[in-house]
């Protein structure tokens, strides 16, 4: 009984370790992303498409491809209504 109680003890504590590194790497990794494009620098290789950070983003590919995306939506709107 208590050989087992002992294990399910190391397998809980196994799990919340694993549990806690990757909480670890994730935020690791977010604030990397975070300080790397405070710094200027693309974290997507400049593919704005699929880029979770494209809405708040400031970098020059990034507010290029939202002009770009407003202008064609202006271009449709503009054909719609003639
Ligand atoms: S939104 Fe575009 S420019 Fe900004 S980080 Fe993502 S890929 Fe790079």
């Amino acid at each position: 009984m208590k050989t087992q109680t002992r294990r399910h003890w190391l397998m809980s504590a196994g799990r919340y370790a694993v549990v806690g590194l990757a909480g670890f790497l994730t935020g690791g990794i977010l604030i990397k992303r975070r300080k790397l494009l405070r710094e200027g620098n693309c974290v997507s290789r400049g593919i704005c498409g699929g880029c979770q950070l494209y809405a708040d983003c400031r970098l020059p590919q990034a507010l290029s491809r939202k002009q770009v995306l407003v202008r064609i939506s202006h271009e449709k709107n503009k054909e719609i209504y003639k």
